[in-house]
């Protein structure tokens, strides 16, 4: 279990003072001019020993993605985008920090930039998120007064500024390109890559899209060492993380915890357990609503780390926990989640237009019960026809749910079907 000393996130419920002065009590923007004074190199060398990896979802190697950056301006600014449209179905572990700890945010995109030789970073921030964005923005403007901000951030040298914008509630905007269009003031629409944002970003600038958890870690972890985040979890799975607990448990909770934690644990620790018990559990979506659900009798004995969820045919997304006990409906829960993701589909590429719409439609009939049972091979068959086949991960992120339920509930579906006909789907 990890213990208070060793929990970055020292305000994630807002008991404390978030002000400046709150963070600076507990520690926050401590020697930031001679982190800054090691040199790119150091922070680049100290964040790949740390082994984090991104928190927004995908696990790309932090450190490794700030190396991209050219070393040399072209002559070109380079940016630091904080990804803040935190809109996945289940994950609100973001804002958190946006509203109760945002200094650590901050403190990071001077170090984060600096890092990868960029003088101005944007904080796309969600549409709904109002009183996030001000939180954010007066913890902003209190590191301008003091100083922390601006020429010569916080003593070291380096000229940053900081800038928040605030998106218009679209959850495609979540993906990197469709952000930087978006933030250029145009539709947010995933770009084909390559080119890659390292090398055409923001204005056609060298860019590097990170998330906001992965960005509020560096300064602690440059503080302490990359080897003291790379002392919790398993290897290439390692540091704490935020775990987004929700559903069927007692007290569901955001949660600093070590990576690789075992889901019991996260769950009898941190929330209480199963609401009726653990008999009473029917499955998991371990990682936000794109990634595939898990059945109990595999979710029960869950590493919560990249690794081991994927080992599963799932994954550990963004740590966004979604409990269903016995009383779900789990055929209906996944239409759900198909129908969000035909509504956000930005309509650009065939498969994902075409194939979110169709893959709602069959689950909605397979939630009345009015399908044939060749329909579920049929369905399968057109979510992999989706996978794999579009601009963005929209179109996996739409076909996984469904390849979860198939694998693991075709029995309930095929029940449904023979027994049940005529559940609504609303
Ligand atoms: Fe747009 Fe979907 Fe294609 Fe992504 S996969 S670019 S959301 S149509």
């Amino acid at each position: 279990m990890l213990q208070d000393k060793d929990r970055i996130f020292t305000n994630i419920y807002g008991l404390k003072d978030r002000s400046l002065a709150g963070a600076r009590a507990r520690g926050h923007w401590d020697g930031t001019a001679d982190i800054i004074k090691k040199g790119r190199d150091w922070i680049v060398d100290e964040m790949k020993g740390s082994g984090l990896r991104g928190r927004g979802g995908a696990g790309f190697p932090t450190g490794l993605k700030w190396s991209f950056m050219p070393k040399e301006s072209d002559g070109r600014p380079a940016y630091l985008v904080v990804n803040a449209d935190e809109s996945e179905p289940g994950t609100c572990k973001d804002r958190e920090i946006l509203r109760h700890d945002p200094h650590t945010l901050i403190e990071g995109c001077l170090l984060a930039s600096f890092a990868m030789g960029a003088h101005e970073s944007y904080i796309y921030i969600r549409g709904e998120f109002i009183r996030e964005r001000e939180a954010l923005q007066a913890a902003i403007d209190e590191c301008y007064d003091a100083g922390l901000l601006g020429k010569n951030a916080a003593g070291s040298g380096w000229d940053f500024d900081l800038f928040v914008h605030h998106g218009a509630g679209a959850y495609i905007c979540g993906e990197e390109t469709a952000l930087l269009e978006s933030l250029e003031g145009k539709k947010g629409m995933p770009r084909m890559k390559p080119p890659f944002p390292a090398g055409a970003g923001l204005y056609g600038c060298p860019t590097t899209v990170n998330n906001v958890e992965s960005i509020a870690v560096v300064p602690t972890v440059l503080r302490r060492g990359g080897a003291w985040f790379a002392s919790f979890g398993r290897p290439n799975n390692t540091g704490t993380k935020l775990f987004a607990v929700s559903g069927h448990v007692n007290k569901p909770c955001v949660v600093e915890e070590s990576m690789s934690i075992p889901f019991k644990e996260l769950i009898d620790r941190h929330c209480g357990g199963i609401r009726g018990g653990w008999d009473n559990l029917k499955a998991v979506i371990p990682g936000g609503s794109s990634v595939p659900l898990l059945p109990a009798d595999i979710a029960k004995d869950a590493i919560m780390d990249f690794d081991w969820l994927k080992e599963q045919r799932s994954g550990l997304g963004t740590a966004a926990v979604i409990v269903m006990d016995q009383s779900t409906d789990v055929v209906k829960a996944i239409w759900r989640l198909a129908k969000f993701y035909k509504h956000e589909s930005c309509g650009q590429c065939t498969p994902c237009r075409e194939g979110t719409g169709w893959m709602m439609r069959v689950m909605e009939r397979l939630v009345r019960g009015e399908a044939e049972i060749e329909e579920i091979d049929m369905l399968f068959d057109v979510t992999k026809q989706v996978e794999g086949h579009t601009i963005c991960a929209l179109g996996d992120a739409a076909a996984w749910p469904i390849q979860g339920l198939i694998r693991h509930f075709r029995d309930e579906i095929e029940y449904r079907i023979r027994k049940e006909p005529g559940i609504a789907a609303e």
